[in-house]
C-alpha cells in the first residue's frame, strides 16, 4: 500500500540539497563528449504545481525553494534547470528528480525511470513524454539490478525512496553492494532523510564498510512545523564525481549561513 506522494514535500529543503547536487553531477557529466545513462529507481510524478493544496497544506516549499533559490548563482546548473521549467510550465512549477535529470542531459545520453504509484507514474509518463527515454511502472529496487550494467556504460543512478517500508533500510546496503558488483563504473546516489530517531544509521554505517571511498554528505535544517521528524537530509555517492567533495561543501556552507540569517 503506497501512501507517500511527493506533492507534499516537492521543493522542500530536502529537494533543494537533492535536486542541486544532481543538476551539478549532471552538468559536470555532460561537459564530457561521451554518452550516459540516467537511472532512477523512485522517480514520482516529475513535475509538481507549488500551489496545489498538497504543497499549501504543508508549506514546505515556502520553507523551502521559494527561500533558498537566492542561494544559488544565476549560472548554477539547478538555477537554470528552474528558470527553463517556469518558463515553460509557469512560475509556480516545480521540477522533480527526473526533469531536472532530463534538463540536464543531451540527445546523446539514455534515460530510464521506475515508478510504483499508479498516478504518479501516468503523470510522469505525461511529463515525461517530450523527453523521451524508458519508464515503467514496476519496483525500483528490482529495476535496479535488472537494468544493470546499462547501455552506455558510463552514468549514475539516484536511488530516492520514500522510506515509508522500514524494511528500506536493511535491504538498502546489499542492494547496492549487488548493483555495484554489476556495474562497477555507476556513480550510485542514494537519499536519506535524517529523522530525529536516526533509523539511517545502521544503514549508513554499513554502506561505509562496502564503500569506504563513497562520499557522505549531510544538511541539517530546521523542522517543517512543530513535531515534524525530518530535521536533515542525506546523500551517499559511490563513485562520486571529481569535485563533488568542493561543490557540497559549499552547499553545507550556504545551508548553515543562510539558515541562521532566517
Ligand atoms: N525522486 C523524486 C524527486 O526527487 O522528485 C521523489 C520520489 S519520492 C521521495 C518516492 C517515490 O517512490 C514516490 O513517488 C512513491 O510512489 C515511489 N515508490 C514507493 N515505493 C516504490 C517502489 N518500490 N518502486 C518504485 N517507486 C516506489
Amino acid at each position: 500500500m503506497l501512501s507517500y506522494q511527493h506533492a507534499y514535500h516537492a521543493g522542500n529543503l530536502a529537494d533543494v540539497h537533492k535536486h542541486s547536487l544532481l543538476a551539478w553531477m549532471l552538468d559536470y557529466l555532460t561537459q564530457k563528449d561521451k554518452a550516459l545513462s540516467y537511472l532512477e529507481t523512485h522517480a514520482g510524478r516529475g513535475l509538481y504545481d507549488l500551489t496545489d493544496p498538497a504543497a499549501v497544506k504543508t508549506g514546505e516549499a515556502a520553507k523551502g525553494i521559494a527561500m533558498a533559490e537566492s542561494w544559488f548563482t544565476p549560472d548554477h546548473p539547478y538555477t537554470r534547470v528552474l528558470g527553463r521549467i517556469r518558463a515553460k510550465y509557469g512560475t509556480d512549477a516545480y521540477p522533480g528528480s527526473p526533469i531536472v535529470a532530463a534538463e540536464c542531459l543531451r540527445v546523446i545520453d539514455s534515460i530510464q525511470l521506475s515508478e510504483l504509484h499508479p498516478q504518479e507514474y501516468a503523470a510522469l509518463a505525461t511529463y515525461m513524454a517530450p523527453y523521451g527515454g524508458v519508464f515503467r511502472q514496476r519496483d525500483g529496487f528490482g529495476m535496479a539490478l535488472s537494468v544493470c550494467p546499462p547501455d552506455p556504460r558510463r552514468g549514475l543512478m539516484l536511488i530516492d525512496p520514500s522510506f515509508e517500508v522500514k524494511t528500506d533500510y536493511e535491504m538498502i546496503p546489499p542492494l547496492l553492494a549487488k548493483v555495484h558488483r554489476k556495474w562497477g563504473v555507476g556513480i550510485l546516489v542514494l537519499w536519506y532523510p535524517l529523522l530525529t530517531d536516526s533509523p539511517h544509521l545502521p544503514m549508513l554505517r554499513a554502506l561505509q564498510g562496502t564503500f569506504p571511498d563513497a562520499l557522505r554528505h549531510e544538511v541539517g535544517f530546521p523542522p517543517a512545523r512543530p513535531g515534524h521528524r525530518m530535521v536533515g537530509s542525506g546523500l551517499f555517492v559511490v563513485n562520486p564525481p571529481y569535485g563533488l567533495a568542493e561543490e557540497a561543501q559549499r552547499l553545507s556552507t550556504l545551508f548553515d549561513t543562510k539558515l541562521k540569517q532566517n
